[in-house]
């Protein structure tokens, strides 16, 4: 296994982090005042702060820009929309940016590497014919228009994607859409003008050839956003996470994606990487918590020593510095078996990070808001956040238990597959 980076990745890597550290950082002060004046005021504040574009365009110029395009079937798109070295990354070299970008909410937009946009992209990039990659992949690489996801349902255990019950129903040369969606990140965002929506199209085929994967303009006559759902009370602008009614929307049967079916398909293309994105961004997430635990647990001081030093502090410092040095490392190794190897090879490895790095997130955020006592409550720093995030993604793209379920059958599987080779002797 080679975890080595190019020197491209590298290098691109050290611009990302002081780009977060020395623009974004303190611009998210400003910008999260903002939305927070806005809902104060009981106004709509799912709208674009100027500083955001401000900060797109400087990144953008400055080559790190849609550093996700895979290597291969990316390079084309790479070259034609600004990434330095004009060629897409492999897993291994994306996860070292992936983290630099995690650091801070806003910063994987800004260098328009954020979910759901990127694994929408892919699709295209994957999927796509060449009119929906010119009318929809094009202007998502520009990062002139944003898209949604959308899957999950409240009427239905949607942790089994089979369960999915809105409809995506042939009819002639069209697909009529009914249902209701929920949790579609990006659906609030003004800029947000495609879904790429998952609906049952033949009940009575095989369980996994049911569903299909349509491309949804976002102001088709029938969809409706009929509020953005908070997350422990943070409603995540510009994004925001909706529930969407669909109702009677009629679109082309060309936008279907890969035919009628095919959804699964898609769904297992999509997800390999995008977990692999969500995690390293995690790892630069609690990183950033780290950093400021031993900011305060340095500098304030109680019972005459400085507070890291007190009770079993430095213990849970040490331990959170191993889990995701350990975490950091899992998910690489995951990375290199899906170049190595595609999404068939390294999918109990993509399981395996997804059901573990949040819950080391979360444990090590809520460290960093042990250490800062009541303030790490407020707003004042950014760890409530911060924690809500690695505890969304608990959930987001299928909860723990589904991934530890996936872990433990192919172990199970290897372990009688070995038993019976032995009775075999
Ligand atoms: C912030 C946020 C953003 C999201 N963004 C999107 C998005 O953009 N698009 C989208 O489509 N969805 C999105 N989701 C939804 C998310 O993917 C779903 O919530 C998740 O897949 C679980 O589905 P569910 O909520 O229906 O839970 P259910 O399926 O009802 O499951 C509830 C619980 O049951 C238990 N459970 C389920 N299966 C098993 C099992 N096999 N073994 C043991 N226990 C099990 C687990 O504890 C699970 O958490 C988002 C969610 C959040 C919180």
């Amino acid at each position: 296994m080679d975890l080595t980076l190019s020197p491209l990745a590298q290098e691109l890597a050290d611009e990302v982090d002081a780009f977060v550290r020395e623009k974004i950082e303190p611009a998210e002060v400003e910008i999260q005042r903002f939305y927070a004046d806005l809902k104060a005021k009981g106004e709509n504040s799912f709208v674009v702060h100027p500083k955001i574009e401000e900060l797109k365009a400087e990144a953008r110029a400055a080559g790190l820009w849609n550093m996700f395009l895979p290597v291969g079937e990316g390079d084309e798109w790479a070259e034609r929309f600004g990434t330095r070295g004009g060629k897409g990354f492999s897993n291994v070299d994306y996860a070292a940016i992936a983290e630099k970008t995690g650091r801070t909410a806003l910063s994987p937009m800004i260098f328009n590497c954020n979910a759901p946009d990127t694994g929408n992209m892919e699709v295209l990039l994957k999927y796509g014919t060449r009119e929906q990659q010119e009318e929809w992949l094009v202007p998502l690489l520009e990062g002139k228009i944003r898209s949604a996801f959308l899957m999950t349902e409240p009427a239905v255990a949607s942790s089994d994607a089979t369960n999915m019950d809105a409809r995506a129903v042939i009819d002639g040369d069209e697909v009529v859409i009914n249902g209701r969606k929920w949790w579609s990140s990006g659906a609030a965002h003004p800029d947000c003008k495609v879904f790429v929506f998952m609906g049952l199209s033949d009940p009575d085929a095989d369980r996994y050839g049911r569903h299909s994967m349509v491309l949804v303009p976002a102001d088709a006559p029938g969809v409706t956003i009929k509020r953005a759902l908070p997350v422990m009370g943070q409603l995540d602008e510009p994004f925001g996470h909706c529930e969407v009614e669909l109702k009677d929307v009629r679109v082309p049967l060309s936008n279907v994606l890969a035919g009628p079916g095919k959804a699964f398909a898609i769904a297992q293309g999509r997800l390999g990487p995008g977990r692999i994105h969500h995690c390293m961004r995690l790892i630069g997430l609690s990183e950033m918590a780290l950093e400021l635990a031993c900011k305060r647990g340095t500098e304030r001081v109680a019972f005459g020593k400085p507070l890291m030093l007190l009770g079993g502090n430095r213990e849970r410092l040490a331990k959170a510095r191993i889990e995701l040095d350990m975490a950091r490392l899992l998910v690489q190794q995951a990375a290199w078996k899906l170049d190595d190897g595609g999404t068939q090879a390294a999918r109990v490895d993509v399981s395996a990070i997804k059901a573990i790095v949040p819950s080391i997130a979360c444990d090590i955020i809520d460290f960093a808001i042990q250490i800062h006592g009541g303030g790490g409550m407020s707003d004042d720093f950014p760890l409530t956040a911060a924690y809500a995030n690695a505890r969304s993604l608990r959930l987001a793209d299928g909860p723990d238990e589904v991934h530890l379920g996936m872990v433990a059958r192919e172990e199970l599987k290897s372990y009688l597959a070995a038993q019976g080779a032995g009775a075999a002797k």
